[in-house]
């Protein structure tokens, strides 16, 4: 614990918090790596772009060649300025730049470029639901620092190739205080931390790629004891793998001991093939490392007026926009929370409301049956062929009883199969017709007959034929038998197609049926 931020094992003795697993409590703290969304570098100008061939990425400031002086990127900087807004943290008016030095094949210039002393980032929280129970996991810093290279070994036969491209790549590491209490509160932090950073733009979230990378600090203790020996899994990039992860490392570390053998502190690995940790290398102290501020950068400066302009440009924050859909739309809590759990969905929301659609109706069709395909096609609502103005248009002819909710589903099909299938929004035949969403709406309506009846005199006629061939309903509705009257109901929606509105045949029958 030599981190000169970290106070927190003085204050993490004492009751246990979350649910004990065969007589311990399980304690986690994060370290997380979140790729910062610049084009360039984090101290030089070659681009961060991914994919690129093998070594073409990385110049010789990258590499602390000779003659070379790193620069700071400001647009990393603003991201950093950025998370501390979004979490409530202290921006540090001066934080320093240092040395981390150790030996590795993918850090040919012997040191990485970090903070250690005085880091941008000081404290703050993020809070998020676990089930339904909030909970509030506090942050120790977050800092600045480039990205080492990439040692690849798939495919050389007995040997390992080196890819530097990564060399200097922007990362923000954010480190938690050891407050989680079990797998499902780390897998929810790391849910939520994922939302902010792509929320707030700082990080493209892409976790295959590399982009957010965890480390989960794992141990146990008896309720009561001191902070048990951690260890370490390193770079958890899928939140199914962390969850395995964390329950394999629970369940080992309670085994070890139990058997009378301590844990050794230690930095592991998950095999998602075996779905087991293994130790990688017994871990350094900071200590190891001979930190030292870096000569060649001076201190980082941050003016309050510079805080306060990214302040002034910063999104709505997804609880801000959750809160706000219950108390000026009437959504549920748990409604607005599905809504905001990313930017894009929220946008779709908003537009839709803003195109005129009833708040209550724009959600339930976006958290169900859009949902449902999203999920099914596993594609996100920005691929969504249904755009929201196109929703809010469809949920207007429900609104205004032109289509059943039944017939609106159909209509829904027509159009996420156009535009799935042809890119285009609908088919020539409808398209023909059609200028804009409504009347695009309009013609499928039309040329799949889903308008609903509204000449009462037609409907009443429907309704007559029924009674009269009837009798024995009718008879039975008289006796008190309620069966009786939905058979009616449903024998009308038949004749008319489904065509008839549910409520106005409901309402006739009752005045024909005196
Ligand atoms: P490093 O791993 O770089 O040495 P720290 O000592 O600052 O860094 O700790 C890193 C992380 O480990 C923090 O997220 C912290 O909350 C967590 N941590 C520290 N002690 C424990 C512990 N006994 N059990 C679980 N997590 C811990
Ligand atoms: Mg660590």
């Amino acid at each position: 614990m030599s981190d000169p931020v970290n106070t927190f094992e003085a204050q993490q003795e004492g009751r246990p918090t979350g649910p004990l697993v065969q007589g311990y409590e399980v304690i986690i703290g994060f370290e997380t790596h979140a790729q910062l969304s610049t084009a360039s570098k984090i101290f030089s100008r070659a681009s961060t772009a991914f994919g690129a061939e093998p070594n073409t990425q990385a110049c010789a400031v990258d590499l602390a060649l000779p003659g070379t002086l790193p620069v700071m990127n400001k647009g990393a900087v603003e991201r950093a300025i950025k998370l501390g807004l979004a979490l409530g943290s202290t921006i540090a008016p001066r934080s320093v730049f240092a040395r981390k030095n150790y030996f590795y094949p993918d850090l040919p210039k012997g040191y990485q470029i970090s903070q250690f002393e005085i880091p941008v980032v000081q404290g703050g929280a993020v809070s998020f639901f676990v089930g339904d129970e909030s909970k509030t996991v506090r942050l120790v810093r977050a800092h600045l620092e480039e990205d080492a290279g990439k040692s690849l070994h798939e495919d050389f036969i007995g040997q390992s190739g080196i890819d530097l491209n990564r060399a200097g790549t922007p990362l923000l590491e954010i480190v938690t205080e050891p407050d989680m209490r079990s797998t499902a509160e780390a897998v929810a932090y790391a849910k939520e931390l994922h939302k902010i950073v792509t929320w707030i733009g700082i990080c493209d979230g892409n976790m295959q790629e590399g982009s957010f990378r965890c480390d989960a600090n794992v141990s146990v203790r008896k309720p009561g004891a001191k902070l048990g020996t951690r260890r370490e899994i390193k770079n958890l990039n899928s939140f199914k793998f962390m969850q395995q992860a964390i329950d394999y490392e629970i369940r080992w570390q309670i085994e070890e001991i139990e058997d009378g053998r301590a844990i050794q502190q230690a930095t592991v690995l998950f095999d998602p093939d075996t779905g087991e940790t293994r130790a990688m290398r017994t871990k350094e102290d900071a200590a190891d490392y001979r930190y030292f501020p870096d000569p060649d950068l001076p201190p980082l400066a941050i003016a309050q007026e510079w805080i306060d302009r990214v302040k002034a440009e910063m999104p709505e924050l997804p609880r801000a926009m959750a809160e706000r859909y219950v108390t000026t739309h009437g959504l549920s809590a748990y409604d607005a929370a599905q809504l905001t759990q990313s930017v894009a969905l929220a946008q779709y929301f908003d537009a839709a409301v803003a195109a005129g659609a009833a708040p209550k109706l724009a959600s339930n069709w976006i958290t169900g049956e859009i949902a449902k395909r999203l999920n099914a096609q596993d594609i996100g609502i920005g691929s969504a062929p249904v755009s929201a103005t196109m929703i809010a248009a469809l949920i207007r002819r429900i609104s205004d009883s032109t289509i059943s909710n039944n017939a609106a589903k159909q209509v829904f099909d027509v159009l996420w199969a156009a535009g799935e299938f042809s890119g285009a929004p609908l088919p020539a035949e409808y398209v023909a017709r059609a200028a804009d969403d409504l009347s695009r709406i309009d013609a499928v309506i039309e040329a799949k007959g889903l308008k609903q009846m509204s000449d009462s005199g037609a409907l009443e006629a429907i309704i007559d034929g029924v009674l009269a061939t009837n009798e024995k309903n009718i008879a039975e509705y008289r006796a008190g038998k309620d069966k009786a009257f939905n058979a009616l109901v449903g024998q009308v929606m038949k004749a008319s197609q489904g065509k008839a509105n549910p409520a106005q045949v409901n309402a006739l029958l009752k005045t024909k049926l005196g």
